[in-house]
């Protein structure tokens, strides 16, 4: 017969060890798993890739919201980014991406997206895959980059307020960043989050012109959800906590572990 004192320890040993396996079951069901791939094909954003890398990887670890692998090279495309490969992950950030990144099935690619995954663009994700051949990217990420002048102050119109993408913004809030000028933008199929109702100070001759300058925005990729934010050319841009916010927001509203609206923008009449 155990002593009374050895029992009570024992069963209370194994309820501890019971409760906190509970509690790491609950963890890893929420944390999501992100793939961030900076492969880059055409120009090489050194500066925006080494200071975002390491902001991506602290912002899921603070937040619990997710962790991150990446894909670096022309090999880890091709390895990575298949639907075999991508079955592990709950979606994929590109990460200042340029060019023709060599995506083994691009069309099995996007189909990924659109049975549920996440697709969060950074800056120049929009800078890649702007062959005509390969316009079914461009139509999933929702715009083109088409040109951008001298780095620039830009104060955000916050579209939707109340967007988890937005919502940490300051209303007064101003940032300096290469700021990237559009095509294919179209409201009837994007759910604005940031724009400016002028051409940007970049030095052009386009600086203050009346337009639709969009930053940011989101929307539905069949049962997918795509996230794009024009920042993260400059290193102090990814150290910045407002930008930081506004990413971690964009990121879980795209992994679905939080609310926001993807509606688009305009009605399409
Ligand atoms: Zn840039």
């Amino acid at each position: 017969m155990p002593h009374i004192g050895t029992m009570i320890f024992t069963l209370s040993a194994i309820a501890m060890f019971l409760v906190s396996s509970a509690l790491e079951t609950d963890a890893s069901m929420k944390r999501k798993r992100l793939l961030v791939v900076d492969y880059t094909q055409g120009f090489r954003h050194t500066e925006g890739i080494e200071a975002g890398e390491p902001v991506l990887q602290a912002m899921g670890e603070k937040s619990g919201a997710f962790s991150v692998d990446y894909c670096r090279t022309a090999e880890d495309v091709k390895e990575m980014l298949t639907p075999e490969h991508l079955k592990k992950y709950d979606g994929i950030i590109f990460l200042n991406t340029t060019g023709d990144l060599g995506i083994p099935d691009l069309n099995a690619f996007l189909k990924w997206i659109k049975e549920g995954h996440a697709f969060i663009g950074m800056h120049s994700a929009t800078d890649t895959y702007r062959d005509p051949a390969h316009a079914a990217y461009i139509d999933m990420i929702g715009g083109e980059f088409r040109t951008h002048h001298n780095q620039c102050e830009v104060k955000p119109v916050h579209d939707d307020p109340q967007h988890p993408a937005v919502k940490p913004i300051p209303a007064d809030f101003k940032i300096t960043d290469e700021i990237y000028l559009f095509t294919k933008t179209d409201r009837k199929k994007l759910h604005v989050l940031l724009s400016t109702p002028q051409c940007p100070p970049d030095g052009s001759e386009e600086a203050g012109k009346p337009g639709d300058y969009l930053l940011a925005w989101c929307k539905m990729y069949g049962k997918g959800r795509v996230f794009y934010s024009a920042f993260g050319h400059r290193k102090d841009v990814w150290d910045n906590e407002v930008i930081q916010r506004h990413m971690l927001g964009g990121i879980e509203w795209a992994l679905g572990q939080v609310k926001g609206d993807s509606a688009p923008s305009s009605s399409s009449d």
